[in-house]
């Protein structure tokens, strides 16, 4: 049922045992805003568990009280609410799902367009960049504690799903919002940034590389692509998180409206990740056909079958809507 601010707030204060979700793969969105919540949760004197299918990456482990963070146990338990937060689908809560044996409520916050409205009480914000503008608006509107923790993984979640306040999405709001965080947290922007975009391992410039190789372009240079095969992963030593991002290397290229990332799973699936440049293309629609979704500008699926066999049938349907979108 679609909630309001004030319908969510008063569940939360009426509750005692929580337990805040977030997608697998996780970004600084999930992260950030898992933290930022469940720290606010526990200040309000809740019990409070966070739990993501990894727990906390390397990448991210800068984050303020990112040791909260945990992969979820082996038993399932009992809680009074459970928060899903930045995740499409609840399939994509991945393991965290069987360690919840019951919950009275379930609370589904996003801002993904795809998001069906799983969920007892269902806040969905497709025009908000990150969800942790959401999150910022829920502690604001119900005088939910705040303090330099909170701010500076919700400044995170914001500068890492805008794009460092670049894509389309990024509003006056969210410079109002990143500033009021920056003031009232007392926030190192530079620090920040500099955990955020110049701190990665040299094994992720070396999968670049790798990539880089595999680049391919349509014949009007409208599609980027490359793969990643789980031969060349192990090669290279890189783990999951490594790839976050680097598709942008791809969007980025002048004439180029979509790019698409393949990346061979284990489970004999491949995961798709899509950009586009144009509203015209929307790239949710198109991973939405493989079973995926995401947002019009960002979006990803995982599909059964081989790098080949995926990457055609993917870029079929890419190729017709670009076609459909008549842009040449
Ligand atoms: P990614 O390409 O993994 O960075 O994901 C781009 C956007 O699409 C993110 O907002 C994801 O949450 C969303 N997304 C990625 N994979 C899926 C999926 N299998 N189902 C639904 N949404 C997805
Ligand atoms: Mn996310
Ligand atoms: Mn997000």
């Amino acid at each position: 049922m679609a909630a309001t601010f004030d319908e969510i707030g008063k569940a939360l204060r009426e509750h005692q045992q929580f337990v805040v979700l977030g997608h697998v793969r996780p970004d600084g969105d999930a992260l950030g805003s898992q933290l930022a919540l469940g720290l606010s949760l526990k200040q309000l004197g809740k019990n409070v568990l966070i739990w993501n299918e990894e727990g906390v990456l390397e990448k991210y482990s800068f984050l303020p009280r990112a040791e909260l963070l945990t992969k979820p146990p082996a038993t399932a338990q009992h809680f009074d609410v459970v928060v899903a937060l930045d995740t499409a689908i609840q399939n994509r809560l991945g393991n965290t799902l069987a360690a919840i044996a019951s919950a009275k409520l379930w609370i589904n916050i996003d801002h993904h367009v795809s998001n069906p409205g799983y969920g007892d009480l269902v806040l969905i914000d497709s025009d908000a960049p990150e969800t942790g503008e959401i999150i910022f608006r829920l502690i604001k509107s119900q005088g939910l504690p705040m303090d330099h923790d909170i701010a500076e993984n919700l400044y995170a979640a914001i500068s890492t799903d805008t794009g460092s306040f670049q894509y389309p999405k990024t509003s006056a709001r969210t410079f109002e919002i990143a500033a009021e965080l920056v003031r009232d947290g007392d926030l190192d922007v530079g620090r920040i940034s500099q955990q955020l975009y110049e701190n990665y391992p040299r094994r992720r410039l070396e999968l670049l590389r790798e990539l880089l190789r595999t680049m391919r372009f349509s014949e009007c240079g409208q599609v980027a692509t490359f793969t990643l095969s789980l031969n060349t992963a192990a090669e290279l030593g890189v783990i999951p998180e490594d790839n976050e991002g680097l598709i942008d290397h791809l969007r980025a290229v002048h004439g180029v409206i979509v790019a698409a990332f393949f990346e061979e799973l284990s489970d004999a699936k491949v995961r798709v990740s899509m950009r586009s440049k144009d509203e015209m293309i929307d790239v949710c629609a198109i991973c939405q056909k493989f079973g995926g979704g995401g947002h019009a500008l960002a979006a990803g699926a995982r599909v059964r079958g081989t790098l080949e066999e995926v990457e055609q049938k993917v870029l079929e349907e890419t190729g017709e809507a670009v076609k459909r979108a008549c842009i040449s």
